[in-house]
């Protein structure tokens, strides 16, 4: 890694963490935020809040270049699965499909302010060259200058084969995981498409590597698939499989009874909420007050272009303030900013991205707040969620690095990414 030093100077706001601000100055030094002056380049950000890069919890990245899909909108799960297979098998999902969809993924990340993306992959087709598509992820973030957490799931593979392609993976990856730009996890879609022996075999794996492991509970058609097969809401199939423990963070839980939350609560797992994918299909609202309440860290994730065609993070933070009170109380918009920084990051085990204090990681969005959208505005902060939806940071800093500079990618051409996946997609 290159040692570069920045200062970030003039911020209207800074946002340290989900309950400290500041103003004026921020020096990165060697990839991390140090509290001395550094001589290195001087970014001027007058006019703009500052705020830790944010953290997707749950993405699928594959599903990038599949948005919009005919049958894929307004239909019930039993006919999205399908539907999204036959599509998966018409484009052939292989290295060279995964490095486009996930280069347009990570991009599109790195210009809504994302500066770190868990890929949960579920799509392996019967002999593919898993290591491939796995490394063909990780490079396509590693050229954007992006951190992943590739996620080798499983949905409905055969459990053997499974395991021993997240070891595979793990061997080949784990040598590339020690600067943090990549971190390695296991990960069933959930108790609705994989059997016991998938979990537990996951479990080992991770056991293994000393890797965090993620899945998916309580969509509604979880918690009905979970009671036709096990007579067992999945949670408590979760727990009889050992998945109720910390080190598991578990997206969706759009079902929750109350009982179920202080059950969550004693495990110490972690949550990720998903509101972009979960309205649309819908699978309801998670209650992330009582869960917060409860005590349970929640993490904000965007899921796939499959079900959720943007992948905004930001976007969906305001989606997640808009329909909190339905479900509870509201929802102030630092706590979902701080959902989408420490929220995610604590997720994943990172307590050094999702803020910006000192000896944090140096990754960082500086937004733009002095245009029409947000006069009027008389909280930054607050405003950087209420305002102005759909909002791109100016510039995004990782690991020190400058990744997006005035709206454009540093690294990459924005049109090349566009065209590379479209050339690669049938016609
Ligand atoms: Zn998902």
């Amino acid at each position: 890694m290159l040692l570069t030093m920045l200062t970030i100077t003039g911020a209207l706001r800074i946002v340290i963490d989900e309950t400290t601000e500041a103003t004026g100055t921020l020096h990165v030094e060697a990839g991390a935020i140090v509290d001395h002056a550094v001589h290195g380049e001087t970014i001027d950000v007058s006019g703009c809040v500052v705020t830790p890069g944010l953290v997707n919890a749950h993405h699928h990245l594959l599903q990038s270049a599949f948005r919009t899909l005919p049958g894929t909108r307004g239909v019930i799960m039993s006919e999205w699965l399908p539907t999204m297979a036959a599509a998966y098998a018409r484009a052939g999902v292989d290295a060279e499909l995964a490095s486009a969809a996930a280069a347009v993924g990570v991009a599109e990340g790195l210009l809504s302010g994302v500066t770190t993306v868990a890929d949960h992959h579920l799509t392996w087709p019967a002999g593919a060259d898993t290591v491939s598509i796995a490394t063909a992820t990780a490079d396509a973030a590693a050229a954007l200058g992006g951190r992943l957490v590739f996620v080798r799931g499983s949905a409905r593979d055969d459990p053997q084969v499974a395991a021993a392609s997240a070891e595979e993976i793990i061997e080949a990856l784990l040598p590339r995981t020690t600067d943090g730009m990549l971190q390695l996890a296991v990960g069933p879609a959930g108790v609705h498409s994989d059997s016991r022996e998938t979990f537990e075999l996951m479990a080992e794996v991770a056991a293994k590597f000393g890797l965090r492991r993620r899945t998916q509970a309580n969509e509604q058609v979880d918690v009905a698939i979970a009671l036709e097969r096990y007579g067992m809401r999945p949670l408590d199939v979760l727990d009889e499989w050992g998945w109720l423990v910390p080190g598991v963070t578990i997206a969706h839980l759009c079902d929750v009874t109350d009982g179920e939350i202080a059950r969550l609560a004693a495990s110490g797992i972690t949550a990720t909420h998903a509101p972009g994918c979960d309205l649309p299909m819908g699978w309801g609202i998670a209650p992330v007050a009582a869960l917060r309440a409860a005590g349970i860290t929640v993490g904000l994730g965007t899921s796939g272009g499959g079900s959720n065609d943007a992948g905004h993070l930001l976007a969906d933070a305001r989606l997640a303030m808009q329909v909190a009170p339905l479900v509870g109380p509201p929802i102030a918009a630092r706590e979902v900013l701080g959902m989408a920084m420490a929220g995610s990051a604590l997720g994943l085990g990172r307590p050094e991205l999702g803020n910006l204090r000192v000896g944090s990681a140096g990754d960082l969005c500086v937004w733009d707040v002095s245009g029409v959208a947000d006069a009027g505005v008389s909280d930054p902060v607050a405003g950087l969620l209420w305002a102005s939806p759909g909002r791109r940071p100016r510039h995004v800093v990782v690991a020190g690095q400058v990744v997006v500079r005035d709206y454009q990618l540093v690294n990459a051409d924005e049109r090349a990414l566009v065209e590379t996946l479209t050339r690669r997609l049938p016609a």
